[in-house]
């Protein structure tokens, strides 16, 4: 058996990464024993802001430890499994388990398109309740297409040895035992590695959002899967969400930022004071005046001081201002979401 640092050709593993500190224990684990370590990290693009700050940090920490990464935008190719996912949701809209087979299915194509040899990822048995317990890890290794190539480095003594251990593209004792929700390992292994710099886990991404959840559920119930779309993803992010009957989504702006990011959206009404002294607010669905008025009125209610009436713009699929009075706090909560 050829032992690491024996192989006549360099091995490369590429690595599955993302902003918590597991995926870059793992990786370092492995660049620590002679073998070409490249990152890939898989983003949703559904909070530009965010995505954007992640990526900055991420380059920064793994660059500090010689790890390229590279970063591939699945929105688009990840919307059907959102929309379906056989394996179904957490506790939010994340299908964390097709989420897996998914990046690791394309992570086994880039493999093969950059000649790495084996997939690296940060998961430890027993963390996530969902996707990370030892029969959900078979089942993904299996589902993949790449049962015996993916490596979980910190996980590894507690699982079968994998094709880069038996093949002694790695050397398996050098590889960890952790499990279970706790930290403490993984911070130990940090401060010996001298990694610093890293942030606590984020618990998992924006579709594990309690409130952007119920808003994209309550989207899925009314409008349908046909009209879950990435910008309609992306709006879910921004802004008060109000639904004031089955037809009319109404999105109001809650600073200036966020009237910026909803201007920049194409297809819906758009309603602000005259006077500028409020937000911006998107409405779609609206076909009669009495469908304006109600968005008017909801413009109306978070425009400045409270009083009897106000002038509200829009434009649409016509323009015009309205003259109404603010809508009441107790309509108003029950159409929030
Ligand atoms: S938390 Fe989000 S990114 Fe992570 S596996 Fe679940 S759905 Fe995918």
């Amino acid at each position: 058996m050829a032992g690491p640092g024996k192989h006549n050709h360099p091995v490369i593993a590429l690595a599955l990464v993302s902003s918590g500190l597991d995926s870059l224990l793992a990786a370092r684990l492995i660049k620590d024993q002679d073998v070409e370590v490249q990152g890939v990290t898989y983003l949703f693009s559904f909070d530009i802001q965010a995505d954007r700050e992640r990526q900055e940090k991420m380059r920064a920490l793994f660059d500090s430890q010689s790890i390229p990464v590279r970063f591939i935008d699945i929105s688009e190719a990840f919307l059907p499994v959102l929309k379906d996912p056989p394996h179904g949701y957490g506790s939010g809209v994340n299908p964390c388990i097709d989420c897996h087979l998914f990046m690791i299915r394309h992570a086994g194509t880039l493999m093969e398109s950059m000649g790495a040899r084996f997939l690296i990822t940060g998961e430890v048995v027993g963390q996530r309740p969902m996707s990370q317990t030892k029969p959900v890890l078979f089942h993904i290794d299996k589902a993949s297409g790449l049962r015996g190539l993916i490596l979980r480095p910190l996980s590894a003594l507690r699982l079968p040895p994998t094709i880069p251990e038996t093949e002694g593209w790695v050397d398996r004792e050098k590889l960890r035992g952790i499990a279970g929700r706790s930290r403490k390992e993984q911070i130990r292994l940090a401060r010996q590695m001298g990694i610093h710099g890293y942030s606590t886990p984020a618990g998992g991404c924006i579709l594990t959002d309690p409130e952007y959840a119920g808003r994209v559920k309550m989207f899925l119930r009314i409008r349908g899967k046909e009209q879950l779309t990435v910008p309609v993803l992306r709006l879910m992010r921004v802004g008060r969400h109000l639904w004031p009957h089955e037809r009319i989504h109404v999105v109001v702006g809650r600073h200036e930022e966020e009237n910026r990011i909803l201007e920049s959206f194409e297809g819906y009404w758009k309603f602000h004071p005259e006077d500028h002294k409020g937000p911006l607010v998107l409405a779609d669905g609206l076909l009669s005046d009495e469908d304006i008025d109600c968005a008017a009125s909801i413009t109306a209610r978070y425009s400045g001081p409270r009083r009897d009436e106000r002038r509200i713009v829009f434009e649409g699929a016509r323009r015009g201002v309205r003259v109404v009075r603010p809508l009441d706090e107790e309509t108003l909560e029950a159409w929030r979401v």
